[in-house]
């Protein structure tokens, strides 16, 4: 008995579904949006795919905060572990990276790709491209858009795995949000997630370290601390240590329409450490070299206390020393959703099944970033996209086993 399963989104959550039904011998058409797919997955390999990551399981789970209950059981499934045997399976070796992060061999996306499209193709998965989804017709068919205009597909089991709605131009816009509402289906709104932030710089400032790292910085709000590289841009600041703050600095901007972080730009020392050495007499030296000379603080770092304080501030040691460790800088403004890593907000957790079916839409199952979770930069984002994808593909076979009709029955 054939079941017609279909399977929309070409990214890492769709191709693993796919994967899952076609090894339940059940026959997928895979419909991507744009020319090819896995476009996300090509670019987040260009600064080095970042597949998930070595510390411990229970740890690894906590990162996913109130969403831990809810894909726990999938992450058990396809560990970090499972994660890597898959990959290896495909061909490729792993390596675990100083930080813990796990990534492939060549850092890059397209090899793993190349050989699991291959794979998927060999198992009867079929894959379309250039076919938009652009929701149901009143027969419950789904209607995509083509370039030759539209088409209509009948499907016994639907997963739906269309991603968050940053990067756009990679192909997810988020516009099923409104598909899936009108359906019934409880969708929290798309925010960023994993983002930078606005501040507020000199056009000095602003000209001179736009593009450049401030290392080893400390950042802290409300009793949350990161630790990594702050990449200084045109408007403020992003990277590591900031995406890793970003659900809680997005959430005060949005209550309160500012936030107020701290940065540590030497956590190596201590406060008595640095206020003794710049105590010291500065003699013929400038400023700036008796602070980069008593305390090694320089470049960006140095720019960022001239930029922050007021100029009294430099003939105080104290202060100095204080400000050094605990530099308050003001930001205004998320960076857009467009500009994000991942999406928090979708589809939110009672309006699916343990599967992750839609309760309100039988036989339509969700998997990866178009779920409500988030997460930080790490290997977690693609590590959960590929459980949940299984997850879902495995409950959307259990499902087509336990409905029995088929579309060519019906
Ligand atoms: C710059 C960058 C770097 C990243 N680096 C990492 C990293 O190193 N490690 C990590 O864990 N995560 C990383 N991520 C995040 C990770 O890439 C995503 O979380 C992951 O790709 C999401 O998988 P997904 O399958 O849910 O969605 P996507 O990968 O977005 O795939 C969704 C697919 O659905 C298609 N689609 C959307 N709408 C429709 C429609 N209406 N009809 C048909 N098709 C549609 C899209 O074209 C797309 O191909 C990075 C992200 C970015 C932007």
């Amino acid at each position: 008995m054939t079941h017609k399963a279909i399977v929309i989104g070409g990214g890492p959550a769709g191709l693993m579904a796919a994967e899952a039904l076609t090894r339940r011998g059940v026959a997928v058409d895979v419909y991507e949006a744009m020319p090819s797919p896995g476009r996300k997955l090509l670019f987040a390999g260009k600064s080095g795919l970042n597949l998930t990551h070595a510390e411990p399981f229970d740890r690894f789970l906590k990162r996913f905060g109130q969403a831990q209950p809810w894909l726990q059981p999938a992450l058990a499934a396809f560990s970090p572990d499972a994660l890597r045997a898959w990959v290896a399976d495909l061909g490729i070796e792993t390596f675990v990276g100083s930080s813990g992060r796990i990534f492939p061999v060549g850092l890059k996306a397209a090899p793993l790709l190349r050989a699991w499209l291959r794979r998927l193709g060999a198992a009867g998965a079929t894959l379309h491209t250039r076919h938009r989804w652009l929701g149901w017709n009143d027969d419950g068919a789904l209607i995509f858009g083509t370039p030759e205009g539209p088409v209509v597909r009948q499907a016994d089991v639907t997963v739906l795995a269309l991603g968050g709605a940053s990067w756009p131009r990679l192909g997810g816009d988020g516009r099923w949000g409104d598909l899936l509402i009108a359906r019934g289906v409880a969708v929290a709104p798309l925010r960023p997630s994993n983002v930078g932030f606005d501040g507020s710089w000199s056009e000095h400032f602003r000209s001179r370290f736009a593009g450049t790292p401030a290392k080893g910085v400390t950042l802290s709000f409300r009793g949350e601390t990161a630790h990594g590289d702050v990449m200084i841009t045109a408007n403020g600041i992003e990277g590591g240590p900031v995406y890793i703050l970003s659900p809680i600095l997005r959430d005060a901007i949005e209550r309160e329409g500012a936030a107020c972080i701290f940065l540590d730009l030497t956590s190596d020392r201590t406060d008595d450490y640095l206020r003794e050495r710049l105590e010291r007499p500065r003699g013929k030296r400038t400023v700036a070299n008796h602070i980069r000379q008593s305390v090694g603080v320089d470049g960006v770092k140095a720019a960022l206390l001239r930029e922050t304080l007021d100029p009294a501030a430099f003939d105080d040691p104290k202060r100095l020393a204080k400000a050094i460790k605990h530099l308050p800088l003001n930001l205004v403004a998320t960076r857009p959703l467009a500009e994000a890593i991942s999406t928090a907000g979708g589809v939110v957790r009672d309006t699916v099944t343990d599967g992750f079916m839609l309760r309100a839409v039988p036989g339509v199952f969700c998997a990866g970033e178009m779920l409500d979770w988030e997460v930080r930069t790490g290997g977690y984002l693609l590590t959960a996209c590929f459980a949940t994808g299984l997850a879902a593909g495995d409950a959307a076979a259990d499902w087509l086993v336990d409905r029995r009709p088929t579309v060519e029955e019906s």
